[in-house]
C-alpha cells in the first residue's frame, strides 16, 4: 500500500470517509471496524514425501447483518489475517452495493499453490473445511474461490462438507464445477461485471467501447475473462500480464491466443509479437481502460501520476491505496471501485445458491441477463450518489455499502 499502508489500514481509513460521510453513530462505526468473528486455523497434512507439514489458514467473518456471510478463499504465501480481514470487510460493503442478502467475510490459507501437488492442495482444502465446519454452511458462511483457488478447491469442500453432514449439501459453498451444481456463467461473472461497468463508465465518458484500449494486470481468472469479454465486445487489448511480467502490443493482441500461450509456457511473457513489459510499465500504459486484476497495493502515491488510463475498473480487490485515489480523481481518471466492478462475481454466486437452495438450473443467457441488470443498477446508484456527493465513485460506493449495512444493524437491534 502506500508507504507502509496496509490492506487493513486501507479498508479502515475508507470505512473513516463513509462514517463522517454518513454522519454514522459512533457506536455503529466502532462495531463495523472490527469482525464480528474471526478464526485462526493450523492446517497439518502429509506432503507427498510423507512427511507431516503446517499451514496457518483463517476465515474472518466481518459482519452479517443484510444475510449469512459469504466470501472467497485465497492460498498465497503472503496472506495475513489483517489482509484477509480487510478483504472481508469489503466484501460487507460489496454485498450491500450490489443489494444482495449476503454479509462479508474471507478466508486465507498462507501456502505457495504454485509448488504443490494436487494431492497436496486436496488435503490441505479438505483439512481447512474440516477445521472451519462448524463455521460455515449454507445459511452461516458460503466460501467462494479467490486468488490460486478455482472451482476444484470448492468441489472439495462441498465434498467434505456433505461427508460429515451425511448427504449432499451443494449450497454450502459457490463456484463450484457445473457438474456438482455450480451455474453457468459463474466462472466469468466477475469480468462480465468489470467489463459491464467499464462500458458504462465509457458511456459517461463519450468513449466508444469499439476499439476503446484495453491493458490488464494479472491473467488469471479475473484478468483473462476481463479481456476475453471485452475484446469480445469490441475493444483492442494492447497490454496484458502475469506475475512473471507482461507483454505490450499497440496494434492489439488476440487473448484467446495469449491465453493458450500462457497455458504451454505458463506466462504471458515472450508472446510472439510483442514487447516484454514490466508489471510496472503494464500499470503506466496509454489506454483508454486499465483493468487491475491481480492484487492490492497497484496504484499508489508512487505511479499515480504516470498512469495514462481514462478508465480504472478494478477487478482485483484493493488496488488502489487512498491517496492515489484522490490523485485519479483530481486529474480526472474515472475509477470504478472494486466494491462496485468485480461484484458480478459475488452476484453471481449469489445467482448459485439460490439456484442449489431450489434444486433448479437456469440457462446461461438467463444469468448474464438477471447479472446484466443488477451491475447496471449498482452502477447507476453509485454513480448518482457521485455526482450528488460531488465525490469519486469509491466513496459514493462506500458511502451507499455501509450506510446499508449501518441500516440494517439499527432495525435488528443489539442483543441481549
Ligand atoms: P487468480 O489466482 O485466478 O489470478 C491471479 C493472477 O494475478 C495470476 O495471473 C497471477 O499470475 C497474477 N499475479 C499475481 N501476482 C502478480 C503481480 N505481482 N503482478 C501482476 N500479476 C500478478 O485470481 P483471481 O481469482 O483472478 O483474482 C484476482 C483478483 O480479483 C484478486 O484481487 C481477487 O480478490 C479479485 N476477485 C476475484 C474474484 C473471483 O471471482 N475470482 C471476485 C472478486 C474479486
Amino acid at each position: 500500500m502506500g508507504k507502509g499502508q496496509t490492506a487493513l489500514e486501507v479498508a479502515l481509513e475508507q470505512l473513516e470517509i463513509a462514517a463522517e460521510k454518513l454522519k454514522l453513530e459512533r457506536e455503529i462505526h466502532e462495531m463495523l471496524k472490527y469482525p464480528k468473528r474471526s478464526l485462526s486455523v493450523s492446517i497439518t497434512i502429509k506432503m507427498d514425501n510423507g512427511c507431516p507439514c503446517v499451514f496457518n489458514g483463517c476465515r474472518v467473518q466481518h459482519w452479517d447483518a443484510r444475510g449469512p456471510f459469504k466470501g472467497g478463499i485465497r492460498y498465497h504465501p503472503n496472506v495475513t489475517i489483517d489482509e484477509v480481514t480487510a478483504l472481508a470487510m469489503w466484501m460487507t460493503w460489496k454485498c450491500a452495493v450490489v443489494d444482495i442478502p449476503y454479509g462479508g467475510a474471507k478466508g486465507g490459507v498462507c501456502c505457495n499453490p504454485k509448488i504443490m501437488s494436487k494431492g497436496e492442495l486436496e488435503r490441505l482444502t479438505r483439512r481447512y473445511t474440516s477445521l472451519l465446519l462448524d463455521y460455515i454452511g449454507p445459511y452461516r458462511d458460503v466460501p467462494a474461490p479467490d486468488v490460486y483457488t478455482d472451482a476444484q478447491t470448492m468441489a472439495w469442500i462441498m465434498d467434505t462438507y456433505s461427508q460429515f453432514k451425511g448427504y449432499s449439501v451443494p449450497e454450502c459453498v459457490t463456484g463450484k464445477p457445473i457438474s456438482v451444481g455450480g451455474s453457468e456463467g459463474r466462472e466469468e461473472a466477475t469480468s462480465r461485471g468489470v467489463v459491464i461497468c467499464a462500458r458504462e463508465a465509457a458511456k459517461t465518458l463519450d468513449i466508444k467501447l469499439k476499439d476503446a484500449t484495453v491493458a490488464v494486470q494479472g491473467y488469471g481468472n479475473v484478468g483473462w475473462n476481463a479481456a476475453k469479454i471485452s475484446y469480445d465486445m469490441g475493444c483492442k487489448i494492447v497490454a496484458v500480464s502475469d506475475s512473471a511480467g507482461g507483454i505490450y502490443c499497440p496494434k492489439g493482441l488476440n487473448p484467446y491466443k495469449v491465453f493458450e500461450h500462457k497455458s504451454k509456457t505458463g506466462s504471458v511473457i515472450n508472446y510472439e509479437g510483442c514487447e516484454n513489459i514490466t508489471n510496472e510499465d503494464l500499470l503506466e500504459t496509454k489506454c483508454d481502460i486499465l483493468i487491475p486484476a491481480a492484487l492490492e497495493n497497484q496504484i499508489t502515491k508512487t505511479n499515480v501520476n504516470k498512469i495514462k488510463a481514462k478508465i480504472v475498473a478494478e477487478g482485483a480487490n484493493g488496488p488502489t491505496t487512498p491517496e492515489a485515489d484522490r490523485a485519479l480523481f483530481e486529474k480526472g481518471t474515472l475509477l470504478v471501485p472494486d466494491i462496485l466492478a468485480n461484484s458480478g462475481g459475488v452476484t453471481a454466486s449469489y445467482f448459485e445458491w439460490v439456484q442449489n437452495l431450489t434444486r433448479e438450473h437456469w440457462a446461461l443467457e438467463d444469468v448474464n441477463r438477471k447479472l446484466e441488470s443488477k451491475i447496471v443498477k449498482a452502477f447507476n446508484d453509485v454513480n448518482k450518489l457521485a455526482k450528488k456527493e460531488k465525490s469519486d465513485m469509491r466513496t459514493a460506493a462506500l458511502i451507499l455499502g455501509v450506510g446499508r449495512v449501518a441500516d440494517a444493524i439499527r432495525i435488528l437491534g443489539l442483543w441481549p
